[in-house]
């Protein structure tokens, strides 16, 4: 083939050049010819060898490792990867789709969980996540957010909550798969898995434990006095004071059926008495903060830590928000609450729900005093709360009719939360 395509460039190359030179200049013609053949010959070994290349693993090397909640993908490919060109979510039984992607195997499942680059827009910023058979028949699939870097054009580093790919603690059986869709065969595959896919490791699957994270603590505790987050979002962040309470349940399932997050600031009594639903919060997800251990006015420094402590003695999470009871500050209150790690955090919507006004009265507070980066106080605990727990499912629903995201404090005023393996 190369033979062939080097005597038809070196004729072609002749018939085209020869009207272009003098007839009496035949050294400079030799010497030009001469180069061309050259330029010819380097062309035709150069092109195979491109060809021995491309038959070569494009996967380098591939790495798991978990950070906190995130489990974190590294692939190093031989050539740069066109991120855009990849199908997010293939057809893993068709021969010509392009695909790089991550298999995660449950141990002793049948599903597998292909967690897969690029796509045509925000291919930085998601991952497809398709559930297939072992053949790769796709069950279901959906898109889930990601940071996708690529660090010197070769590497490809992906980071992403595996909770959000449907992947639970556990072990599994890993690894990366690469096609690059020019497969000879066309159509359905017999064993997609065992023709024209390239795969690191390449010869077996490798073992990844997924460890269980918990939340352990959170930054930015440095004292700050706030009652909103940025204006420049249209983020909220509700807040329950005074619990937990057997009124706790109740504001938990409604988060959990509108997929809401939110803060808890609790008593440290409280935390006593209702161990079980202090840790519940912090299990589904949203914050919890210290509130005192038992509402004086100005409460103490060794209050405030009393409180903290026993927080973290039930949940094992160290507040890093901290609410005076009434909202009243002082000096000295600042000064304990910067010395215990800690932000001063009060509010801009009062739903004065403790005085009892009605759910549809707090409802529509909320939903009308709402602006970008508020804080809405209400409360869990303290007194009858039926009203704030009915108020609840339609504010969250008002909110969001007027494009507002529900998040957690921490979350509104760019706090981490710190994660910690279990085991
Ligand atoms: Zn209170």
């Amino acid at each position: 083939m190369a033979g062939r395509l080097r005597a038809y460039t070196r004729r072609s190359i002749m018939t085209g050049l020869s009207g272009t030179f003098r007839s009496g200049d035949r050294a400079r013609q030799q010497i030009a010819l001469l180069v061309f053949f050259l330029l010819i010959v380097g062309l035709a070994i150069i092109i195979p060898s491109n060809a021995t290349s491309a038959d070569q693993n494009p996967i380098q090397n591939s790495k798991l490792s978990q950070k906190g909640r995130s489990l974190i993908v590294q692939v190093r490919t031989v050539q740069e990867v066109n991120l855009s060109k990849l199908d997010r979510r293939p057809d893993f039984a068709r021969a010509n789709h392009r695909y790089l992607c991550l298999q995660m195997n449950p141990r002793g499942g049948t599903t597998i969980v292909r967690i897969c680059f690029g796509g045509g827009k925000r291919t930085y910023r998601v991952l497809g996540v398709s559930r297939t058979s072992e053949t790769g028949k796709v069950r279901s699939s959906k898109v889930i957010p990601a940071e996708v870097k690529k660090v010197d054009g070769l590497k490809l580093v992906a980071t992403f909550d595996p909770r959000d790919a449907g992947l639970p603690p556990g072990n599994y059986a890993w690894r990366v798969a690469s096609h690059s869709g020019s497969c000879p065969q066309s159509g359905p595959l017999e064993k997609p898995d065992e023709d024209c896919v390239d795969y690191f490791p390449p010869k077996h699957r490798a073992v990844y434990d997924l460890r269980p994270v918990r939340a352990v603590g959170c930054t930015g505790g440095n004292g700050e006095f706030v009652t909103h987050g940025p204006r420049g979002r249209k983020r909220v962040a509700l807040t329950f004071d005074d619990g937990p309470s057997d009124y706790t349940p109740d504001v938990l399932r409604i988060l959990k059926r509108k997929k809401a997050k939110a803060t808890f600031f609790m008593l440290g009594q409280q935390v006593s008495s209702y161990p079980t639903y202090a840790r519940r919060v912090l299990a589904l997800g949203h914050e919890v903060a210290n509130h005192s251990y038992d509402h004086p006015l100005l409460p103490s420094g060794s209050n405030i830590r009393r409180a903290n402590r026993r927080i973290i003695q039930v949940t094992g999470f160290r507040p890093c928000l901290f609410r005076p009871p009434y909202g009243a500050v002082s000096s000295s209150l600042k000064a304990d609450v910067r010395a215990a790690r800690m932000k001063v955090v009060n509010w801009d919507v009062d739903t004065s729900d403790w005085k009892l006004p009605g759910a549809g009265s707090i409802a529509s507070t909320i939903v009308h005093q709402v602006r970008p980066g508020s804080i809405v106080l209400m409360h869990d605990g303290g007194g009858p709360r039926g009203g704030t727990v009915d108020a609840l499912s339609s504010a969250i629903s008002g909110l969001r009719d007027r494009g507002y995201r529900l998040v957690t404090v921490s979350q509104l005023l760019g706090n981490r939360i710190i994660y910690r393996p279990v085991r």
